[in-house]
C-alpha cells in the first residue's frame, strides 16, 4: 500500500517513464500503466523499488473504458489517488488529411483524447472533496502540435491535443472549487520512442539542430515540469499549460 498515489498512463516508456521515476521520488506511489510493452514497465517498478520506492505495473489500454475502470481499481487497491498525469498517447505515420482513413482518425482520438477524459472522470470522481475524496492534481500531456496544426504529417494527432488544451482549461474551472488542480504540459520535440512509432525514426536526429535550443528535449526535462505542476509549488497554478519545447512553438 501506498499513502499517496500517482497514476501514469503509459509510464512504461518516454515521457511517462520519467515522470513515474520522478514521481516515485517525490513521495508517491506510481501506478505504472502501459499497454503492450510489459518489460518495459516492469524495468521502470524495478528501478522505482531499487530506489526505495513503490510501484505497481497495470496494463491497459486508454482507448478502452473497462481498461480504464480496472485501471482505477487496481489503483484504489493500492492507495488514495492523489495525482492522474495522462500521458499515454499515439501519433500516426506522416500524411496529409486527404489520406487518411475514418479508422485512423477515430484511434487517434479515442487514444489521445477519450481516454484522457475518462481517466480524468475517475480522477475526479475519487479525488473530489465535494465526494469525500482529499483533492488532487492532474496533468494532462499536450503538444505544441497543438499550436502548430501539424500540417502535411499529422492534423488528426495536432487536433486531438487541441482538444486537449481545451479540456484542461474547462475541466479546471469545473472541479476549482473540489480541490483539484488540472494543468497541461505542451513538449515540443522530446527524445523518445514516439518518433519511430510513429515511422520516423530519425526524427530528433535530423530536426534537433534545426530547433531553437539546437536539440531536442529529454523525457526527464518534461517529468520535471510535470512533478512541478503537481506539487505545492503550483498552488496558484490551474487550467495552466506549460510549453516545454525550447520555445519550438515561438519561434519558426
Ligand atoms: P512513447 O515513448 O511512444 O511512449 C508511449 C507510452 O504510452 C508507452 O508507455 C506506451 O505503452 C503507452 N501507450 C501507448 N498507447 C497506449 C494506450 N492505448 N493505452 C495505454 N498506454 C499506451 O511516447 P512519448 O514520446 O513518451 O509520449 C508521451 C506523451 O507525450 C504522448 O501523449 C505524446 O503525444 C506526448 N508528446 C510527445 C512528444 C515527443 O516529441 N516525444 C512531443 C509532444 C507530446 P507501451 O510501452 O506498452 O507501448
Amino acid at each position: 500500500m501506498a499513502d499517496r498515489v500517482m497514476i501514469v498512463t503509459g509510464g512504461s516508456r518516454g515521457i511517462g517513464a520519467a515522470t513515474a521515476i520522478l514521481g516515485a521520488a517525490a513521495g508517491y506511489g506510481v501506478v505504472v500503466n502501459y499497454a503492450s510493452n510489459r518489460e518495459a514497465a516492469d524495468r521502470v517498478v524495478a528501478e522505482i523499488e531499487a530506489g526505495g520506492g513503490k510501484a505497481i505495473a497495470v496494463q491497459g489500454d486508454v482507448g478502452s473504458e473497462a481498461d480504464i475502470l480496472a485501471l482505477f481499481e487496481a489503483s484504489d487497491r493500492f492507495g488514495p489517488l492523489a495525482a492522474l498525469v495522462n500521458n499515454a498517447g499515439i501519433v500516426d505515420g506522416a500524411a496529409p488529411l486527404a489520406e487518411m482513413s475514418a479508422a485512423r482518425i477515430e484511434r487517434m482520438l479515442r487514444v489521445n483524447l477519450t481516454g484522457s477524459l475518462v481517466c480524468a472522470r475517475e480522477a475526479v470522481r475519487r479525488m473530489s472533496t465535494k465526494r469525500g475524496g482529499k483533492g488532487g492534481g492532474i496533468v494532462n500531456v499536450s503538444s505544441v502540435a497543438a499550436k502548430l496544426g501539424g500540417a502535411g504529417q499529422y492534423v488528426d494527432y495536432a487536433a486531438s491535443k487541441g482538444a486537449i488544451d481545451t479540456f484542461t482549461v474547462g475541466l479546471a474551472k469545473e472541479v476549482i472549487e473540489e480541490g483539484i488542480r488540472v494543468c497541461a504540459v505542451r513538449p515540443g520535440i522530446i527524445d523518445t520512442d514516439i518518433h519511430a512509432s510513429g515511422g520516423q525514426p530519425n526524427r530528433v536526429a535530423e530536426m534537433g539542430p534545426g530547433l531553437p535550443m539546437r536539440r531536442a528535449g529529454t523525457a526527464e526535462e518534461v517529468a520535471r515540469a510535470i512533478l512541478w505542476l503537481l506539487s505545492p509549488e503550483a498552488s496558484y497554478s490551474t487550467g495552466a499549460i506549460l510549453d516545454v519545447s525550447g520555445a519550438r512553438s515561438i519561434l519558426p
